[in-house]
């Protein structure tokens, strides 16, 4: 079934023509969907009759059916598990800081990438996510957060409110699925309809060279993370295998043409792993590995623990003296809290517990 959400503003338009409709019924469709974010053709009320029923019986608006949520026991993350029309299954979080409102998304079902360390890259590569899939992620937490009813469900937040925050660091790597996510990215940010500032947009990579240097192209200036993990090419062939292909002085090279085109600031998600990459030997390696850019910062994050896997996070007093050794090498870093530990919010990791009836069934209380 057609997915109205995976058309552009002008594929609309078109197949309004090809429907034998004025173009700018196309323009009007548009706004229902990226404005208002309805999912009944019933409710385009400047819509003919007809053509709202055929858009009911031939298109699709939301792909995703919700299977569960669970919330974390502050009430400041919410993880939802969605089934698509195909049957797969993908994660998307909502964390909640002051007053930010970040939804996590996913661009593919599983990941290519096979990172040893994530629950998400175990189960290899199912397929990409089309733009429509991807934009109703952000779409259904908006709808929720919208809503002026009193929050019933557990988290504290106030609404009605909206989504202010986007983070690309969901299941897949989205620079595998780089029109989809590209074109979805630019719905959202679309000043005329969903309207979130492109730079309220952070987009993470394990590091596609090419890519890379395509996005330092793109007219959308979105916020660069790379998913970097380890100091030196022998431990991040391991941990992240991409790295054979696209090594740290090729990454290197392209992150800094990639600062020359854009004057934008790159940031580094470093996922901290005791006794794998976080030593003192290895943060003053990281210092000079990202000597040549221009006011790099470095999310160090410890590792949300996959069941089954044997790394492990780092102990508070390693993850300070690392980030103590950066920060007088003259690198900005923030440690991140571990957001829904509790609720399996590491990549992937919920889609994995469901495929578990006893963890299903503790979810579900
Ligand atoms: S960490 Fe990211 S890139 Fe690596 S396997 Fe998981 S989803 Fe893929």
């Amino acid at each position: 079934m057609l997915n109205l959400l995976d058309l552009t503003r002008s594929q609309l338009r078109d197949l309004m023509r090809t429907w034998g409709q004025p173009a700018y019924r196309g323009d009007q469709i548009y706004q229902w969907l990226h404005k208002n974010l309805v999912t009944d053709p019933e409710h385009m009320t400047n819509l003919p009759k007809a053509l709202r029923q055929r858009l009911a019986a031939e298109a699709l608006i939301n792909p995703l059916e919700l299977l569960f949520q669970v919330d974390d026991a502050r009430g400041e993350t919410r993880k939802a598990l969605f089934r698509l029309p195909d049957g797969s299954t993908i994660e998307v979080v909502l964390m909640l800081y002051d007053k930010r409102r970040t939804v996590c998304i996913s661009t593919q079902v599983g990941c290519g990438i096979g990172c040893p360390f994530c629950a998400t890259g175990m189960g290899g590569l199912t397929r990409n996510l089309s733009p429509g899939e991807i934009i109703a992620q952000v779409h259904w937490f908006e709808r929720w957060l919208r809503q002026e009813s009193p929050d019933s469900e557990g988290l504290a937040v106030q609404r009605p409110s909206r989504v202010t925050n986007i983070v690309v660091m969901g299941m897949g790597e989205p620079l595998a699925n780089y029109d989809a996510t590209m074109q979805a990215l630019r719905a959202l940010a679309d000043p005329e309809t969903f309207a979130l500032s492109a730079r309220n947009i952070t987009l993470s990579t394990v590091g596609l060279v090419p890519k890379i240097l395509r996005l330092a192209q793109e007219d959308l200036p979105i916020r660069l993370a790379v998913s970097l993990h380890a100091p030196t090419d022998r431990l991040r062939n391991k941990l992240v295998p991409i790295n054979k292909r696209y090594h740290l002085p090729k990454l290197m090279d392209a992150l800094v043409r990639y600062q020359e085109a854009t004057r934008r600031r790159v940031t580094f998600e470093y996922a901290m792993m005791q006794g794998i990459n976080d030593s003192a030997e290895q943060a003053h390696l990281l210092v000079d590995l990202l000597a040549p850019l221009h006011r790099p910062h470095v999310n160090l994050i410890p590792l949300n623990p996959t069941p089954g896997s044997p790394y492990q996070p780092s102990s508070p007093a390693m993850i300070r003296r690392f980030q103590q050794i950066l920060e007088a090498g003259g690198i900005t870093t923030t440690v991140r809290l571990r957001r829904g530990v509790e609720i399996s919010a590491g990549c992937g990791q919920l889609r994995q517990a469901a495929q578990q009836p006893d963890v299903l069934q503790f979810i579900h209380g």
